[in-house]
């Protein structure tokens, strides 16, 4: 890009001149929302995926709680999410008065740990949301011999391979691999969960003759067969998601050679661990930070006054105060407080140069030299 050291964020989004000849072109015609782009977008997302079907919808967020809604959650059911995720994995249960049951998590990989998942397993365990942190994927499998469904909350992982495996929800926000502003989607097979999704998305609404309850007195009726939401997508951003996803090839590609090349520069770094992925969404350093006995807060200013951006991925979730208040107890999950406490992303989006990334190893060797 420029060769002006610009502010570096942790992530931001990719956007060319043919993505924004996309959206224009459906500024001029006749639907906004719920036109023919929806429709487009949902075919070549599920083909990215390998998925028979995608459902688009608002966010990532609104996903996972169509699909929480689409394996049937209802009030007082448990659902398994790791300590380690944003809050939107574990919210989407308390929308619909299920309550989340953290388990923890690898402290080098932020996986879900399948033997605290199988621990805290119990009859009212209605789902499992295993998160694919970073891009890695988690270990769906053996999570799905457990008979329970599975939502894949795969915010992080579009352009890994994911397994089709009961449901996954995506998240198009900017910072993700493919934008469109905000947005979101679920994936799957099943099709009464598709069906249900597409109401769900509107309402509750149902139109199909076959789908009924009652028989259709006229072209104008429809049904709300239950209680939804308006999560509907609109087409200025499926087309941005049109555009985008025909390059998600590319912007895989480009993250992949980054963190390569990050791997590189720091692998003789003794106070510096790695952490692998797939789809590198993230690019996460663990640093011993206790055992430097130097703060992370003050490697954070002295990388932003350098025009660095870094950020932590994440807060366990049990830690957060709305949590606490339902008796989590953050103390129980120490992978998630290990992974927490020496976590931290370093810049990584497809738009980065190779120098930007020797300028980001170049200042952390430096910090750690002092
Ligand atoms: C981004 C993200 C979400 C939420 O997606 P939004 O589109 O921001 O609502 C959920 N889970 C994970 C793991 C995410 O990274």
């Amino acid at each position: 890009m420029s060769t002006e050291p610009d502010f570096l964020p942790y992530g931001r989004q990719l956007i060319e001149a043919d993505d924004i000849d996309a959206v224009v072109e459906v500024l001029r015609s006749d639907y906004l929302t719920t036109g023919p782009t929806i429709g487009r977008f949902e075919t070549a997302l599920a083909e990215a995926v390998e998925a028979e079907w995608a459902v688009a919808v608002t966010s990532g967020t609104a996903a996972l709680h169509a699909a929480c809604d689409a394996v049937g959650i209802e009030v007082g059911d448990e659902v398994i999410v790791p300590a380690i995720s944003f809050v939107a994995s574990a919210n989407c249960v308390r929308y619909l008065g299920g309550e989340p049951v953290f388990v923890d998590v690898d402290p080098d990989t932020g996986l879900i740990d399948v033997e605290d998942v199988k621990a805290k397993l119990s009859p009212r365990t209605k789902a499992i949301v295993p998160v694919h942190m970073t891009g890695a994927v988690a270990d769906v499998d053996a999570l799905s011999a457990l008979g329970r469904p599975i939502i894949q909350d795969a915010a992080h992982a579009l352009g890994a391979k994911v397994p089709c495996t009961g449901l996954a929800t995506w998240s198009f926000h900017p910072v993700k691999h493919v934008c469109t502003g905000e947005g979101g989607a679920i994936t799957g097979v099943d099709p009464a969960q598709e069906r249900r999704l597409r109401a769900f998305r509107n309402h509750g609404l149902v139109r199909d003759p076959e789908h009924l309850r009652h028989p259709s007195p006229g072209p104008w009726y429809y049904e709300q067969q239950f209680l939804g939401h308006n999560l509907r997508m609109t087409d200025l951003s499926a087309a941005l998601g049109v555009s985008q996803l025909a390059k998600l090839g590319r912007f895989v590609d480009r993250r992949r050679a980054l963190a390569a090349r990050y791997g590189q520069l720091l692998q003789d770094v003794p106070q510096v661990q790695t952490v692998a992925s797939s789809a590198y969404h993230l690019y996460v350093v663990q640093i011993d930070f206790e055992a430097l006995g130097r703060g992370r807060a003050e490697l954070m200013a002295y990388l932003r006054d350098r025009g660095i951006g870094t950020q932590v991925h994440y807060i366990p979730i049990p830690m957060q105060p709305y949590y606490q208040d339902r008796d989590a107890d953050a103390a129980s999950f120490p992978g998630a407080l290990r992974w927490y406490q020496r976590s931290l992303s370093l810049p990584l989006f497809p738009a980065m140069d190779d120098s930007d990334v020797d300028r980001v190893v170049d200042h952390l060797m430096r910090w750690l030299e002092n």
